[in-house]
């Protein structure tokens, strides 16, 4: 028997670097892993028990495709308290499964075959394969020479650069993985501005958003509403990454039309898990605070540690990750540095590459961890510094 070819875009599709990495290396007796962007807390307490009550109280049941009623009037407060967005609570915000469903959702929404998409870089890897599904091409925009923010000037030269690209929209994501930068007033205006200018979707990923440390995270959702996806979850700030529940916002006419793709991906989300997340939303509003101030600290001791190291990296605005260029003195790419790395003193970082254009010199270390595992960490790669210097 002959089977008719798979989708053709299928070969294109690799397990992430991340993850084949993380996977090789877990097979190192007593490796230290600082790989993977998860949340080392536990879900709060109360949001745990609103999940036990919601299974004994028969919430096992669809909820209508678009979310709970509750869920959604509880995100439309909490964003609009904290981030001054007001969705609608009824037409602009769909619940998802987590913010990867709000991505996908929002990808095909926007997209015909053959468009292109702009993706500054270093990037978060996982929208790649959603916009090659969708046979989207994505054009990166190295902003390793903007100190990883992206500038109007950047996405002008792109767009002058690539004239016959159907260029349909930009992807953003602040806080930043892997950079840990953040985007403040003026360049969310600037970007919402020049999104006007040529006639742009924005899908922006607000994951980290609650974990936004010195400034006040400013959402793309105010400067640019009638042409922005904003996509946001409990994932990151209520370390609630295996309930699954993202939120997918927009006007109401993109809204109708993303629905439509939701509806026939995943019909609704998880219904208890829906139930949890009115009460994170509406009783641990600022459950990220206590892991926010635990961050903080472990930023700020993973980054002194490398300053002294000699590695150039920016503090990190927000999020769990540190992006630090290797030294100079060491001639190493970044895949050589991880590798050697882990195998010749057990840890575990991930390479620069695994992010995109712009990556290669740098390493990414995931500071979702306990700060004893970061101390070891830092001695670890103090050794492995000290053994490669003359
Ligand atoms: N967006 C970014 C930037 C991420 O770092 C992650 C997870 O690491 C996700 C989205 C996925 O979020 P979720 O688990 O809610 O699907």
């Amino acid at each position: 028997m002959t089977l008719q070819p798979l989708n053709e875009q299928l070969p294109a599709i690799e397990v992430s670097e991340i993850r084949q990495f993380d996977e090789s290396v877990s097979k190192i007796p007593g490796i230290l892993k600082l790989t993977l962007g998860e949340p080392d807390f536990n879900t709060p307490e109360h949001v745990k028990q609103a999940g036990i009550a919601a299974i004994q109280e028969n919430y096992s049941h669809y909820t209508g495709m678009v979310g709970d009623p509750e869920l959604r009037a509880a995100a439309q407060h909490f964003f609009k308290t904290k981030y001054g967005t007001d969705y609608d609570a009824a037409d602009e915000i769909l619940v998802t499964v987590g913010a990867t469903e709000a991505l996908a959702t929002a990808i095909t929404t926007i997209s015909d075959p053959g468009d292109a998409i702009l993706v500054p870089s270093p990037i978060y890897p996982g929208y790649i394969p959603l916009l090659t599904l969708n046979h989207v091409t994505p054009i990166y925009i190295d902003t390793s020479k903007t100190d990883f923010v992206l500038t109007p000037e950047l996405i002008e030269a792109t767009i002058a650069a690539n004239p016959d690209a159907k260029i349909k929209g930009i992807i953003l994501n602040y806080p930043s993985n892997p950079t840990g930068v953040t985007y403040h007033a003026a360049e969310v205006k600037a970007i919402a501005s020049i999104a006007e200018a040529h006639d742009l979707y924005i899908i922006c990923d607000e994951i980290y958003s609650e974990l936004t440390y010195d400034a006040t995270h400013i959402s793309m959702g105010r400067y640019a509403y009638d042409r922005t996806f904003v996509v946001n979850g409990l994932s990151k700030s209520h370390a609630m990454t295996g309930w699954r529940i993202g939120f997918l916002m927009g006007p109401r006419h993109l809204i109708a039309e993303a629905k439509k793709v939701h509806q026939y991906l995943v019909t609704a989300a998880t219904t208890i898990a829906q139930r949890a997340g009115i009460e994170a939303l509406t009783k641990g509003a600022d459950d990220a605070q206590v892991m926010k101030a635990a961050y903080i600290k472990r930023r700020d001791f993973v980054y002194a540690a490398l300053i002294q190291m000699g590695f150039e990296v920016a503090r990190p605005d927000g999020a769990f990750y540190l992006f630090a260029k290797i030294p100079e003195r060491l001639h190493m790419h970044s895949r050589e540095f991880t590798q050697a790395l882990a195998n010749e003193q057990k840890l575990a970082l991930i390479s620069g590459t695994a992010f995109g254009p712009g990556g290669e010199g740098y390493i990414r270390i995931s500071y979702a961890a306990s700060m004893d595992d970061l101390k070891e960490a830092v001695k670890r790669l103090r050794a492995f510094i000290a053994s490669r210097t003359d």
